[in-house]
């Protein structure tokens, strides 16, 4: 087989999102796995849509989550350049090239004739079609007006590696542009020069250009190109599985996900899950296994249903099999306001504790707050916690001064911790549920925390006495 040359084409018309980065995952993948080649190609040449930036951000995040390409429009490479809008040349040429076969003509039509021509199709029943109203003698092509290409409809019959055996009638092909009046080539002309021009195996690419294919294959045979390999990629669907992804569902900016913590190896893991899977019930893969284990044609043919709670949980695994000095390095910069007033191993007492939990390092300002602030006693976390409804105020301040006073004789190593607690649990003849929740919002102010013995040892003594003091203060039985 010739080698494997695969690409990821986005148009720079603002952020990348998870949709973007499956069609450039499954593409790196499958160049991967066969030791070809990755491209970027930016597909810039609807000037209208562009924004401003749109490049960068692309580079950015393809970058952050480590998918690196051989070739691009920064770093160059053999069939550059990989900018469209720098390709201008190329694609008059191959124009010129199709008129001279009498593949394509100069369009003469104003939007106002056009309209009467779809007026006119809509008065007679009549689905409208360029072909139907070719003009006898076309002007010579001097580029302000558009290149159309003329088109010879028929069946088709092909082979997409996802979806299958397709097959269209002739009545779908159509004249369509190839080079619009403002110079610039339209998607459908330059992407299947380029793909050709730059050695394209497969084209691996999202489910809205599938009722352009058999147009597409109507223009690689009058260019005499082989098509490549299509591999169409179905929608990814919103959790509740009926609506294309929205916003709400996730459909956002891929950097904003590594800005969150988001851990560039488990959004590549749950990005290559949504609509593959190798047929086993493994869900977790490292990079390695994906690029081993990857299929393009037991990618799904329904769409992927997009589940941020999914994401969370392989986020969350990732974290807790991540080494712990990549943690800390990663960690950095999500302590709360006030941490870096605080000694490094201190630090690491906490970011040990809450590794088993944080399921997105963003979370760890939030879940490590009490650690570096003293609160004021919340009376809402007393009054709204489930498992305290039973006890009135004074019978909770009771409580709270018993466990003061037992702490007050601990030592704050956890094993002492743990037999002071147990203690407490018989002389009070509470259950754990009701009284560690007391005292851990006593001394944390939070809703949830690592266990109590555990937090209590790395907060210490001093702290931990002072806050259990102050919420003792604080209820006023009345
Ligand atoms: N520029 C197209 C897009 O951004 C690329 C489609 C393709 O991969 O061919 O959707």
């Amino acid at each position: 087989m010739n080698q494997v040359r695969t690409r990821f084409a986005p148009s720079p018309t603002g952020f990348v999102h998870v949709g973007n980065i499956r069609t450039a995952l499954y593409a790196w993948l499958v160049a991967r796995q066969a030791n070809g080649q990755f491209i970027l190609r930016l597909e810039d040449t609807d000037k209208n849509r562009e924004v401003a930036g749109s490049e960068q951000h692309i580079i950015e995040s393809l970058k952050a989550l480590g998918l690196n390409y051989d070739e691009g429009p920064d770093i160059g490479g053999k069939y550059g350049p990989y900018r469209q809008s720098e390709r201008l040349d190329i694609y008059t040429q191959w124009g010129q090239k199709l008129i001279d076969l009498g593949k394509a003509y100069a369009d003469p039509y104003t939007s106002h004739q056009v309209q009467k021509f779809r007026d006119h199709a809509k008065a007679t029943n009549k689905p409208f079609l360029y072909r139907h109203h070719r003009p006898e003698k076309p002007p010579i092509w001097d580029g302000s007006q558009p290149l159309r290409f003329k088109s010879d409809p028929k069946k088709y019959k092909w082979h997409d590696l996802i979806l299958g055996d397709l097959s269209t009638g002739p009545e779908v092909i159509d004249d369509y542009i190839l080079i619009k009046s403002d110079g610039y080539a339209t998607y459908n002309f330059a992407h299947i020069i380029d793909d050709r021009e730059m050695r394209i195996s497969h084209v691996i690419r999202g489910q809205e250009f599938i009722s352009s294919v058999p147009n597409y294959l109507n223009l690689y045979e009058s260019l005499e190109f082989t098509p490549p390999i299509f591999a169409t990629v179905p929608f990814i669907l919103g959790a509740d599985g009926r609506q294309k992804m929205s916003k709400r569902d996730g459909s956002k900016d891929v950097m904003d996900y590594i800005k969150e913590g988001f851990l560039p190896d488990a959004l590549i893991n749950f990005i290559a899950s949504l609509g593959w899977n190798d047929g086993s019930t493994q869900e977790i893969f490292s990079r390695q296994e994906l690029i081993n284990k990857f299929n393009l044609e037991k990618v799904h043919r329904s769409s992927a249903h997009f589940d941020d709670r999914r994401l969370l949980w392989m986020n969350g695994h990732f974290i807790r099999e991540m080494s712990f000095k990549d943690l800390t390095a990663r960690a950095e910069p999500y302590w709360p306001s006030g941490a870096d007033k605080f000694d490094e191993t201190y630090k690491m007492e906490i970011l040990g504790l809450v590794q088993e939990r944080l399921k997105y390092l963003a979370e760890l300002a939030e879940l490590t707050k009490f650690f570096f602030v003293d609160l004021p006693p919340n009376p809402e976390l007393i009054k709204n916690n489930k498992k305290l409804s039973a006890l009135s105020i004074a019978e909770c301040k009771n409580l709270l001064v018993q466990a003061r006073a037992v702490l007050n004789a601990c030592e704050f190593k956890i094993d002492d911790l743990t037999n002071c607690l147990n203690e407490l649990l018989e002389t009070t003849k509470q259950s754990a549920g009701v009284l560690f929740s007391l005292i851990r919002i006593a001394t944390t102010q939070a809703p949830s925390s690592p266990g109590l013995a555990e937090t209590l040892s790395v907060l210490g003594k001093q702290r931990s006495i002072n806050r259990l003091d102050q919420q003792i203060a604080a209820l006023n039985p009345g």
